[in-house]
């Protein structure tokens, strides 16, 4: 049967499942890869869980988008930890309810997990990227 994948990948939709690479401890998210990016092992992963709060360790604020888009729309580059410990993960999303000018290097924040958009009624969850709560300015 068909299925599209945003369901097929919901449980990592819903919380920030990923593997980490049992030879070297690459983790890898979203993605699931057969062969370690940073090791190039064909070897054994582990499943693994993000913690929902990383540091911005890089980013961009998009200006120009397609209409259906608002803009500014900052995207950035987390190192999410392991709730296990192990190396971060490298993770890359959107953020919301932050103002571009609040956003910088070294930042904490958190994963917000929310209802993005329906498809044939259904509707498909994920998350962007938010200051915490108690971070907000
Ligand atoms: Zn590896």
């Amino acid at each position: 049967m068909y299925e599209p994948p945003f369901t097929r990948d919901r449980d990592a939709n819903e919380r920030l499942a990923a593997r980490e690479c049992d030879a070297c401890g690459w983790v890898s998210f979203p993605e699931f890869r057969d062969i370690c990016k940073r090791c190039e092992s064909v070897g054994e992963w582990t499943d693994t869980e993000l913690e929902e709060r990383g540091t911005v360790q890089s980013y961009v604020v998009q200006q120009r988008l397609p209409d259906e888009f608002e803009t500014p729309l900052p995207l950035a580059i987390m190192d999410v930890p392991q709730t296990s410990g192990g190396d971060p993960a490298r993770v890359y999303g959107l953020f919301t309810e932050t103002d571009p000018e609040h956003i910088d290097i070294g930042m904490k924040a958190e994963a917000d997990f929310r209802r993005v958009f329906d498809v044939d009624g259904l509707p498909v969850h994920s998350f962007k990227f938010k200051r915490p709560r108690g971070d907000r300015l």
